[in-house]
């Protein structure tokens, strides 16, 4: 008698089933440009994902042609070039097989002695020096940036309070700790300041200037009124690439004032910090270099497969202290598996862990940091081109400065607002293109965020083109 298991029975047609699902996803991406961007959900189809579960088994090249039929044409289309919706980035096909490693040795990340962890330890090492942090600093692959920029409230809030904190929680602690960010930050640094305990009324929300950068006599005049009010400042978070227009605030002017005032300096570079990749534009990012940690990702400008964010920390030490917990099952031996204390559960929340760190070294080793830089040069050479489109163009508008990747634009119309909602969405529904929309001084304007190395200039002038026809047919209308 032999225990059952759910490895395939028979091998041999499995393999040429694996095959054929690689070959699918390869020439999904040699063909992209032949799809539409996105397309909208048959109602049907959306109905089919309502099926009871599955007790018994299905045949897998069933589930495959489902997936090819129903999945596949439906999903956001982030890897198409004409995609420039929000900020994402397309992946690569070495991505692809990276992760396909990765998920074959189903090895846990977490901790333990093993060459996968070493493989995160090296990734470490190189992000310290993309950012120029020195020795003893350390870092953590997760999901994304906004548990990049979690991590980096909770260590601020742990070195500002001391390790007891972490015991005593903060009613004990006593302070009223105040962090600081712009009006143009990311959304997911207030929803971290509530996660942490301190809540999202503890962060000043400070204004930008006419360049979307955040206005440093306000910050200092408000940290002076926080402190004369007995509040206790701690966080200063500036964003190198902001999500509405691309903006970088001052860093270096921001790194001088965390030093005055003693604040825990972190940057939100969830696109932007990669720029430090391409020696013309790592000069914008100048003062990044002093903060006390970055947050970024790897799956946008890096265009490593979702998910791959980053927290770099200066403080390596800081950084361990506060997420590390004895546990008699965790316990770390000098030899055998548990050797090779800390663990990158030291680092963080999560205890088990994918080998996402494997995709994002294959894809740097694969492409090497110059070829990567060029394409992030490439995306606002690009958007630079798009400006220059809609400047030529009398009936289309230049809604903000274009610093890095990120054009903001409408068509000029009367009630622009409603116009511009629905250009945005006729090009999503066309197929052609997929920007998304923002405020920008409370207008709405139609967003191309130039991220995917895949988009290109024929993009923008379909982009133009296409916003001009919808334009004219809608006030028509
Ligand atoms: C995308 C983005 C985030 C959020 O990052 P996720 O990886 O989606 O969690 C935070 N800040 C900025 C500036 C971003 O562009």
């Amino acid at each position: 008698m032999s225990a059952e298991n759910l490895d395939p029975a028979d091998w041999d047609a499995f393999r040429s089933q694996a095959h054929a699902m690689l070959d699918d996803m390869l020439n999904f991406t040699q063909h992209i440009r032949e799809r539409p961007v996105w397309q909208v959900i048959p109602p049907d189809i959306r109905a089919s994902f309502r099926e009871p579960l599955p007790a018994e088994p299905a045949d897998l090249t069933q589930i495959h042609e489902r997936f090819m039929r129903d999945i596949l044409p439906y999903s956001a289309g982030n890897a198409h070039p004409g995609f420039m919706g929000w900020v994402n980035g397309g992946g690569t096909p070495v991505g692809m097989l990276a992760e396909m490693l990765a998920a074959g040795l189903n090895t846990n990340l977490g901790g333990r002695d093993q060459i996968p962890v070493e493989v995160e330890r090296q990734l470490a090492l190189w992000v310290r020096d993309i950012f120029g942090f020195p020795q003893g600093a350390s870092g953590l692959h997760v999901t994304g940036t906004s548990m990049a920029n979690f991590i980096a409230v909770l260590i601020a809030r742990t070195a500002r309070l001391g390790l007891t904190v972490r015991q005593t929680g903060l009613a004990e602690a006593g302070a009223k700790l105040v962090g600081y960010t712009s009006s143009a930050a990311h959304l997911c640094i207030a929803k971290a300041m509530d996660m942490s305990g301190l809540g999202s009324d503890a962060l000043r929300i400070i204004p930008v200037n006419r360049d979307g950068e955040m206005d440093l006599d306000a910050l200092q005049s408000t940290i002076a009124r926080d402190r004369a009010a007995g509040l206790t400042p701690f966080f200063l978070a500036g964003t190198a690439g902001t999500v509405d227009i691309g903006a970088i605030d001052d860093l270096a002017g921001l790194a001088d004032i965390a030093r005055d005032e003693s604040l825990w300096f972190h940057v939100d570079g969830a696109f932007g910090a990669l720029a430090m990749l391409s020696p013309e534009l790592a000069p914008l990012l100048s003062g990044i270099e002093r903060a006390d940690s970055i947050a970024f990702d790897f799956h946008k400008w890096g265009q490593v497969p979702y998910d791959a964010g980053y927290i770099l920390v200066r403080d390596g030490a800081a950084h361990q202290s506060t997420f590390d917990f004895p546990a008699a099952y965790l316990r770390r031996e000098t030899r055998g598996l548990a050797a090779g204390s800390p663990w990158p559960c030291d680092l963080g929340p999560d205890l088990s862990r994918g080998f996402r760190a494997l995709k994002t070294w294959v894809t740097l080793q694969s492409f090497g940091t110059q070829k990567l830089g060029k394409m992030i040069r490439q995306s606002c050479a690009v958007a630079q081109y798009l400006k220059h489109r809609i400047e030529q163009e009398p009936q289309l508008e230049l809604m903000a400065p274009v610093a890095l990747n990120i054009v903001c634009f409408r068509f000029r119309s009367e009630d622009a607002d409603a116009i511009n909602r629905r250009i945005a969405i006729a090009l999503q529904e066309s197929g052609i293109v997929a920007p998304s929309t923002t405020l920008v001084d409370g207008a709405l304007a139609i967003r191309a965020a130039i991220v995917n190395h895949r988009t290109g200039f024929s993009e923008m002038d379909a982009l133009v083109t296409a916003t001009l026809a919808f334009g004219a047919k809608l006030i028509d209308a």
